[in-house]
């Protein structure tokens, strides 16, 4: 037998798990019977895709309560793990992520809502045990199993254990009872038919105690909208995204006839931590015919909606296809391009109807949505359409199409200024005429803006011009000559003294209050987007 010590994140991890930041303490169930789902998925697919001979006949979960010796297990005949997976995966936290987590965590003494952005998982036992066994064997392999247990506190021990099945149980030795409210005896199999029911009952292997199911199985996207509440479908949400906040939207599709498919999607109402990190999980769950395929599918959703999760079930497609056969399969490019749609329309749905829930959309997401401006050209419309900005016409921000109906006589472009702030664009020198003369102009602040605007040339007719841009005139400028006069003398001394900063010095109507200010030619690229090429090495 060998003592190990867990790695410095995940102790940190556990002594806020052993000192119960969590008031909700259910869910340690709720993730052995997801982590067993996972394994029994992880088994029928390696014997579909990758020729394993394993017996997958009769899949399930078994739970086992005892309530004299306060245990409770939770049994699997699924994948299992080999001694190495168990010290790797049950020892660390390999999730990028997490020591952000505790740093936030430490600021904010109660956030429940953090950890479930992280999903702790098998962790979260510790909330409820004072010890933990785990005993498991790799499907597949040759020799013994392997034997894992700890209290929660630095350590853990690894031992052979010659008799293990194939699959995971894991023993959960609870407090004593006396530490908890009644209400929380988990050895007790009312309470656990009850968790079960609640967090799990969309599991799609049996989730039995003694000779019972607990669990309906029924996959939710299956089923008619009218027939599941929204709790289940929170749950079934949590299931697969790891976020403990509720989504902010529900999408149901359904399509019938050459090509079936059903797919289950939500908007988030929080962004993760991770959503502009290269290496951040992003994908749909691809199910054949209700059998869990793959996780992260990318090939299902664009990058720049990385942030919707859910589940599509297609009908025709074959249990074994593989990464490479998805991105060239054209009923898989056609599920993709309607899912776009749906959300995009979706999106809409929110703008008109419920702003309150399309600003907290907006707030979360929108830096990822202005990203399909460059990348995907059929939709750009549509995105725009769903796009709203800030604006020197108020604090709210607005969208195109109420920007383009509140132009003033005469006015042909819609006129934008990006930087690094708000204060910062409302300061600079370029505002002063337009703002004097009462023209509106957005506020662009995203880096993203730097670059999209550039992609996009107009909406709805209107060019996007940048008001940092040199032949921008104001339409009330325009007839006016600008006569150098006196200025001659004055312009020739600033031209000569500055030529190698500057292509020319001009006389200019655009300044109020300012003495001079920089413009760029309307071909050069923008100051921002000078400084954001010069940050990134170019
Ligand atoms: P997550 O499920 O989010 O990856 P967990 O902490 O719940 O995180 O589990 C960590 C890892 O341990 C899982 O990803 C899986 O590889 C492994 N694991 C946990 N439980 C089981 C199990 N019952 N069978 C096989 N592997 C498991
Ligand atoms: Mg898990």
């Amino acid at each position: 037998m060998e003592t190990l010590e867990f790695q410095a994140e995940a102790r940190q991890l556990l002594q806020l798990m052993v000192h119960s930041i969590y008031s909700n303490k259910d869910i340690f169930l709720r993730e052995l019977i997801s982590n067993a789902s996972d394994a029994l998925d992880k088994l029928r697919l390696a014997t579909l895709q990758d020729g394993l001979e394993a017996d997958t006949s009769d899949l399930h979960i078994e739970i086992e309560a005892d309530s004299e010796a306060r245990t409770l297990t939770v049994r699997d005949n699924g994948i299992g793990m080999t001694h190495d997976e168990v010290v790797e995966l049950i020892g660390t936290i390999a999730k990028s992520g997490t020591a952000e987590l505790l740093t936030k965590l430490k600021e904010a003494k109660e956030s429940p809502e953090l950890i479930g952005q992280f999903g702790v998982g098998f962790y979260s036992t510790f909330m409820v045990a004072d010890r933990v066994e785990l005993v498991t064997r790799k499907a597949g392999t040759e020799g013994h199993g392997t034997r894992w247990e700890s209290a929660g506190e630095g350590t853990y021990s690894i031992d052979d254990a010659p008799d293990a099945p194939i699959g995971t149980s894991v023993t959960v030795h609870l407090r004593p009872k006396d530490e908890e409210d009644a209400l929380y005896d988990y050895a007790d199999e009312w309470k656990i038919k009850e968790i079960v029911k609640r967090y799990s009952d969309f599991i799609s292997f049996p989730i039995k105690m003694g000779d019972e199911t607990l669990n309906s199985m029924k996959a939710l996207w299956a089923r008619p909208r009218s027939e599941v509440s929204d709790d289940e479908y929170h749950q079934f949400y949590r299931h697969i995204s790891h976020d403990w906040t509720d989504p902010l939207e529900i999408i149901n599709m359904k399509a019938e006839g050459t090509f079936e498919y059903e797919a289950l999607l939500f908007l988030p109402a929080r962004a993760p931590h991770d959503l502009f990190q290269r290496d951040a999980q992003r994908g749909l769950q691809l199910y054949v015919k209700r059998v869990f395929i793959m996780d992260d599918s990318k090939e299902l959703i664009p990058d720049y909606l990385r942030f919707v999760k859910g589940v599509v079930d297609a009908a025709d497609l074959s249990l074994n296809i593989s990464r490479e056969i998805l991105q060239q399969d054209r009923h898989i490019q056609m599920i993709r391009r309607r899912l776009v749609k749906k959300v995009l329309s979706t999106i809409k749905d929110l703008l008109n109807n419920n702003p309150e829930k399309y600003a907290t959309f907006w707030r979360e997401f929108g830096k990822a949505l202005k990203e399909g401006l460059l990348n995907d050209s059929d939709n750009q419309k549509a995105i725009l359409d769903v796009s709203t900005f800030a604006s020197t016409a108020g604090a709210e921000p607005t969208t195109l199409a109420a920007y383009i109906e509140r132009m003033k006589e005469g006015q042909e472009d819609i006129y934008y200024l990006t930087g690094d702030s708000r204060t910062q664009v409302e300061n600079s020198p370029h505002m002063e005429a337009f703002q004097a003369q009462g023209y509106e102009v957005l506020i662009l602040t995203d880096p993203v803006d730097e670059i999209w605007v550039e992609a996009v040339p107009d909406y709805d007719g209107k060019k996007l011009q940048s008001i940092a841009r040199g032949n921008v005139d104001l339409p009330a400028d325009k007839d006016e000559p600008q006569p150098e006069g006196d200025f001659a003398p004055l312009l020739t001394f600033l031209k000569e003294n500055l030529e190698e900063q500057v292509k020319d010095v001009r006389l200019s109507h655009r300044l109020t209050t300012s003495a001079a200010c920089l413009v760029s030619d309307s071909d050069d690229i923008t100051p921002a987007l000078e400084k954001m090429y010069r940050a990134m090495g170019q």
